[in-house]
């Protein structure tokens, strides 16, 4: 059986997708068009948040979140370190320091406990605000995090950037979207290729504060506002009340985004297919990311743990399927490790990343493709 190369992920591309790229080509807006707001509306809509503003990458949303939430240079956040780098750098633009807290070994999510250990360690105010990530999917439990964070006076932003579609159900029963930014200030989602809706580039941030709604949108916008386009001006006014950015998303990657979110309730309900195949092969064999009860995973990836990572990747490497690492702990990136502003232990963290690797998990992953996937894994972890 001859098999075409497997990636981790990957995105899907239909025609529905390239007619709406190229009717926004035809039309008179290449960027800021009529697409974006279409898309930040029905993005809203679909996550339950009042506001949602279209940005160039979840980079620059989580960049102007931070800021937008007043944190300074010499200021302190929480986050976790089994995530992507971008969830920590957003605040070393603002010259803020990143301080980790140890992460759950059984979710692989930022730890409530290991949290309130490092805040209590230290003066009420040292630090301003926590960034937990829904990784691989997973939501957070933000009721838990709003009421620790209420407790030391702190902002949230989530990012969601793995979880579009994922849910948790709160301890009044409420149905709660990642990133519909109920219990978080912010919520933050990325549209790079390999996560659930491709834009090429983009990402969103989300919001329930009608202030943080309009200081974002503004400082995506160089910071300049039309809003005081008096009679005693003309038509042509505008302020530059901040200094902003060129953060904004086009019309044509915004064209793409309305197709691809519509597809997205149906590709969540299929990566959990997946998923579920994989626990069924895998269980009482191999370990893998555990489901709370009451949440519902996104499954941007399906991580499992095994004693030889090293060998499992390269051996899967020899039969062209190409699973991945999630992630290298951010505070060993050199960057980070030079700084090293982290005092908590680490070590569940450390450990989780000396056996994890993410396999295949995309909606277009077939049964085939799946079963050849875990015939692999199951042979080398059992020779
Ligand atoms: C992908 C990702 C980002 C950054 O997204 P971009 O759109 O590539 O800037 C941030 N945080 C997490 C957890 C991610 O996976």
């Amino acid at each position: 059986m001859k098999m075409k190369p497997i990636p981790y992920g990957r995105q899907y591309i239909d025609d529905s997708d390239i007619e709406a790229v190229v009717s926004v080509l035809k039309a008179d807006y290449l960027t800021q068009g009529p697409k974006i707001s279409e898309f930040e509306e029905a993005f809203a809509k679909y996550v339950g948040a009042r506001y949602a503003i279209a940005v160039n990458n979840a980079t620059a949303g989580l960049h102007l979140g931070v800021i937008a939430l007043g944190l300074k240079k010499g200021e302190r956040i929480i986050t976790s370190p089994i995530t992507f780098a971008a969830s920590a750098n957003c605040a070393r633009y603002v010259g803020a320091e990143v301080w980790f807290a140890d992460i759950d070994p059984n979710t692989y999510l930022l730890s409530l406990e290991k949290t309130r250990e490092l805040l209590e360690s230290k003066p009420k105010g040292f630090f301003k605000g926590i960034i937990p990530v829904d990784f691989a999917g997973l939501p957070v439990n933000m009721e838990e995090f709003r009421k620790l964070a209420d407790e030391f006076n702190l902002w949230i932003i989530e990012d969601a950037c793995h979880a579009p579609g994922g849910y948790f159900t709160d301890s009044s029963g409420n149905k709660q979207m990642c990133g519909n930014a109920h219990y978080a200030d912010i919520g933050v989602f990325s549209f790079h290729p390999v996560k659930h809706i491709a834009c090429g580039e983009g990402g969103m941030v989300t919001t329930n504060s009608e202030k943080l709604f309009k200081k974002i949108a503004m400082l995506r916008t160089h910071g300049i506002t039309k809003e005081n386009m008096a009679q005693n001006h003309g038509g042509w006014y505008y302020e530059m009340r901040e200094l902003g950015f060129n953060y904004r998303l086009t019309d044509i990657q915004s064209a793409l985004g309305i197709v691809q979110l519509k597809k997205n309730v149906a590709g969540v309900k299929k990566r959990n297919e997946i998923a579920s195949r994989y626990k069924e092969a895998f269980k009482n064999k191999i370990n893998y990311q555990f489901l709370p009860k009451n949440s519902y995973n996104a499954h941007h990836l399906f991580v499992v743990e095994v004693e030889n990572r090293a060998g499992l990747y390269e051996y899967l490497r020899t039969n062209k399927i190409y699973a991945q690492i999630h992630y290298i702990p951010v505070h060993k990136l050199p960057y980070y490790e030079k700084i090293g502003y982290s005092e908590a232990d680490l070590s569940n963290s450390e450990k989780y990343y000396d056996r994890c690797i993410s396999l295949p998990m995309y909606p277009t992953l077939n049964q085939e493709e799946q079963d050849f996937v875990i015939e692999k894994v199951c042979a080398f972890v059992e020779s």
